[in-house]
């Protein structure tokens, strides 16, 4: 196995050499195991507030540049996550290249190898084209995961608290729109009918809003249909006519096509990087007058659930913390109005506030 700076890769992009320079990155290590096949790269941004955190995404990525630069920014969004939810978590993640579907025990367990050679500093999860076998596999090998599944001690399926942290996010929303954090009558558009989406339907079910659903998947719409009182949107579903937009399927979707056609009062999910552009896209949202609620800091329930593997934290404890979600996202939108900037942007300061304070240091 051969690990080395990603500096030192032959031929790296000078986009990712630049994004180096000026993001701060504290180490981002490229890994090739030949007998294994295994080609990965962890970027650890900052460890201030504590080890760094981030689940593996596997993904058929074209060049190892191109993988570098997702794990860039995946990783500084970690660190900002763990810093608004208060937690001693700093932000890291790795990325393995390749086809999942040709995804191997022996590579996993080299994959393993290369997060024990970090010593802690670096935590891993699953994120996507990973799974919970795949991770008992990476166990084998280092202590140094959490995600397990519930039989080894972990804290199991995150998703049904990442919907609960959008659910607080959403109604802190609505509390600071419209003085009321009731989700009664409301319309509200859930894109992506996945883990997190059919946990948060639940929710919005008991909350008694009418829900309108959104997903590539006819199947999956179907069966929703079936289960729950909820109208499907095929067509133009930006311009629907909705008060909450939640997106909880890919990120990308708030951009300078789909804002104006926008029609809702509030965009709150669970996806992550939902702003196509962060400083372009958050601004203009503003100017079209919808209030966004920044999605690292609402679905940063899934985040307080590993962390408790950490922590030995109840599940009471974790409910609670990610309640404070609600607080938080009023607090991020007082910030907002009062300092004339877009929400995400307020987040963001808040986020680099204590990352960078002496006050919050491990
Ligand atoms: P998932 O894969 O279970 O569900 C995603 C759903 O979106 C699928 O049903 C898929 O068919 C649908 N979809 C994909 N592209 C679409 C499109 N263009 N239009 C409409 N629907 C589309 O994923 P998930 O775990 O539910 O996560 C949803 C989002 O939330 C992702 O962006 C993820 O990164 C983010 N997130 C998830 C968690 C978690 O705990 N699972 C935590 C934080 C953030």
């Amino acid at each position: 196995m051969k690990i080395s700076d990603i500096r030192e890769i032959p031929g790296i992009d000078k986009n990712v050499l630049e994004h180096l320079q000026k993001k701060n990155h504290e180490k981002v290590i490229y890994c090739s195991d030949e007998s294994s096949g295994l080609q990965a790269i962890i970027a650890i941004h900052n460890t201030n507030l504590g080890p760094a955190l981030g689940g593996t995404r596997m993904w058929n990525y074209n060049t190892i540049s191109e993988a570098a630069e997702d794990v860039l920014r995946l990783s500084r969004g970690m660190t900002y996550k763990a810093a608004i939810t208060g937690l001693s978590l700093g932000g890291g993640k790795a990325v393995i290249i390749g086809k999942s579907k040709h995804k191997t025990d022996e590579m996993m367990r080299a994959f393993g190898k290369f997060v024990e050679s970090q010593k802690g500093k670096y935590i891993t999860a699953e994120d996507v084209g990973m799974t919970t076998r795949d991770m008992e596999i990476v166990y084998k090998e280092t202590n140094h995961v959490v995600g397990k599944p519930i039989e080894l001690g972990g804290s199991g399926d995150p998703s049904v608290v990442t919907a609960y942290g959008v659910l607080m996010g959403m109604k802190g929303s609505a509390q600071y729109k419209w003085k009321n954090n009731k989700l009664r009558g409301k319309k509200i558009l859930v894109q992506g009918v996945g883990n997190v989406g059919r946990n948060l339907i639940e929710l919005l079910i008991e909350e008694d809003a009418n829900i309108y659903i959104n997903d590539v998947n006819e199947e999956k719409m179907k069966n929703m249909v079936q289960k729950y009182n909820v109208k499907i949107i095929k067509d133009d579903i930006y311009s629907s006519d909705i008060d909450i937009y939640a997106p909880c399927a890919l990120g990308g979707t708030l951009n300078e096509f789909t804002i104006p056609k926008l029609k809702c009062a509030i965009v709150a999910g669970a996806a992550n990087n939902q702003l196509a552009k962060e400083y372009i896209h958050d601004d203009m949202l503003s100017d079209y007058n919808i209030l966004y609620a920044p999605d690292f800091l609402i679905n940063a329930g899934g985040l307080i659930n590993v962390y408790s593997e950490l922590k030995g934290f109840s599940n009471n404890e974790v409910m609670k913390k990610t309640e404070n979600i609600f607080d938080t996202t009023i607090e991020i939108l007082q910030k907002a109005q009062n300092d004339n900037i877009s929400t995400q942007k307020a987040a963001l300061k808040i986020a680099k506030s204590k990352v960078f304070s002496k006050e919050y240091r491990k």
